[in-house]
């Protein structure tokens, strides 16, 4: 009777320990999880695979998030949503923070806080192989696609075109594909990755008409607790080639299916 006794205190306690370990009932304590809201509709920076780095997700900014969290001792979790709705979720609290291949721009400076830039990238346009358009100004009479709520679709409407916004990128680089619209107005590396998954189609740069585009990860105004540890783990990871290196992968990667 006493054997047993003992053996059941110590069943107990193994018991314990293991949930304490795995957190088992209560799920991940939120203060120890960091909800990073992202569209993983954007390569290589997210999109979705059978096998990410954060369950489902991958790309260089899943790969980044997950060295974030697991830099300063937490976990990485992972909502995927519009593009459009991600600013407004992080405002609203569903998630702690956005990174999505996200351009710090001063009008989105106004609701949120942003990190470090650890990616620099720029506008381009993606046109059939065969096009004339050479320059921004080309585009003056031509059908141009826009992905809605990115920073080429604002780049398009400063410059006064009128133009066709999706939903998707994909959804925009199909139109091109099929002859129904001449230009994509699109991210430096997602362009690359589309140019690279179909055929028939190239880049055409533009640096005096689309100026540089910094990259960085939202927080909520005044987080400086969390901002504090983004921005540690991400200059980091560019003093030690990280962030670098986790780009060649994926462009790679990205290009190569
Ligand atoms: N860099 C662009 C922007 O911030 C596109 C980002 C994205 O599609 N994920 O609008």
């Amino acid at each position: 009777m006493k054997k047993t006794t003992k053996f059941l205190t110590m069943m107990l306690a193994m018991v314990m320990t293991a949930c304490t370990l795995t957190a088992c009932g209560g799920g991940a304590e939120k203060g120890n999880t960091i909800t990073f809201g992202t569209n993983a509709e954007f390569p290589p920076f997210e999109y979705v695979t059978s096998n990410g780095v954060i369950g489902e997700y991958d790309g260089i900014d899943m790969a980044i998030a997950k060295q974030i969290a697991e830099g300063n001792g937490m976990t990485a979790a992972v909502e995927n949503m519009e593009f459009d709705s991600l600013l407004v979720a992080l405002q609203n609290g569903q998630i702690d923070a956005v990174i999505a291949g996200m351009t710090a721009t001063d009008e989105r400076r106004e609701t949120v806080d942003f990190s470090t830039t650890y990616y620099t990238a720029t506008q381009v346009m993606i046109v059939k192989e065969d096009s004339d358009i050479a320059a921004a100004a080309d585009m003056a009479d031509k059908k141009i696609c826009v992905v809605q709520g990115y920073t080429g679709e604002i780049c398009v409407q400063d410059m006064g075109y009128t133009y066709e916004a999706f939903k998707k990128g994909t959804e925009a680089v199909m139109e091109l594909v099929n002859g129904k619209c001449d230009v994509v107005v699109i991210d430096s590396a997602t362009a690359q990755k589309y140019v690279g998954d179909n055929a028939g189609l190239k880049i055409v740069e533009d640096p005096a008409a689309f100026e540089s585009e910094e990259y960085a990860i939202a927080v909520q105004k005044g987080n400086t607790e969390l901002l504090d540890k983004i921005n540690q783990s991400i200059e980091k990871m560019l003093a030690d080639g990280t962030i670098n290196e986790l780009a060649v992968k994926y462009t790679e990667e990205a290009t190569a299916e």
